[in-house]
């Protein structure tokens, strides 16, 4: 019998999405005979998100809702995804398609080969404004000054197995950077190229202001540096 995989999508602001995301990703498990189950977190949001999930969990099998009375972040809904999850491992990632799902497939390959942490790094940065690069480019090379590990190309999309998940919940850290901190439990890893792609519908949801404290608190809580 093969093992469960759980998705865990964190969800702003993405009633365009919902619908299609669930389709394309459920659809290519269903193709390579991978049992699944879809979780998606509503962080709060100001459009119909919810009951986008809630229609789909009519629609199809395999779907899991979490909701989020006010928009805490992608990080919060992250960890509350995770808990959630009954998979024997659990992928993250964004909702909007701009991970590739056909690297889902990769990770969990790589997973069924022993690998406990599987985590996707960007071979290219796809679209992305001026400042917005000149931003993420300034943030990596404090967070590398810092902690001495690479970043630059890391992402939140990832999987982990379920000891590896259990590992991440216990950690006392709320404030949690999720894409160093899967580096830092220390498990059997590896890494999986993946183009990141164009965002179909809907809009970033990062302002500037909210990249700021993003960067802010994730140097903070990971580094003593500062
Ligand atoms: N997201 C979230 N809470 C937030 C902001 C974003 O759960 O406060 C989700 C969003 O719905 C998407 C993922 O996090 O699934 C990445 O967000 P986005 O696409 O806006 O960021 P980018 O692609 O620019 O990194
Ligand atoms: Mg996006």
């Amino acid at each position: 019998m093969d093992k469960m995989l759980s998705v865990v999508l964190p969800a702003y602001n993405e009633e365009q999405m919902i619908k299609k995301t669930s389709q394309v990703v459920g659809d290519l498990l269903e193709k390579e005979q991978i049992p699944y189950e879809l979780v998606f977190v509503n962080d709060g949001s100001k459009d119909h998100t919810w009951e986008k999930i809630l229609e789909l969990k009519e629609e199809r099998a395999h779907i899991k809702g979490v909701c989020f009375s006010r928009n805490f972040g992608k990080e919060g809904a992250v960890f509350a995804g995770i808990a959630q999850a009954e998979g024997d491992c659990i992928a993250v990632m964004d909702c909007d398609l701009q991970h590739p799902p056909e690297t889902l497939i990769k990770m969990y390959r790589l997973w069924e080969d022993g690998y406990q942490v599987i985590e996707g790094v960007k071979a290219s940065r796809g679209r992305e404004s001026f400042i917005h690069k000149m931003f993420a480019k300034t943030f990596y090379s404090i967070i590398s000054d810092a902690t001495g590990i690479d970043m630059s190309r890391a992402s939140d999309f990832k999987l982990m197995d379920r000891q590896a998940a259990e590992e991440f919940l216990k950690l006392p850290e709320r404030n949690v950077f999720f894409r160093a901190l899967s580096s830092w439990v220390g498990f059997k890893t590896t890494d999986v190229e993946c183009d990141v792609q164009e965002r179909e519908a809907g809009e970033s949801e990062w302002s500037f202001k909210s990249l700021v404290q993003y960067a802010v608190n994730s140097i903070t809580s990971f580094s003593a540096a500062p």
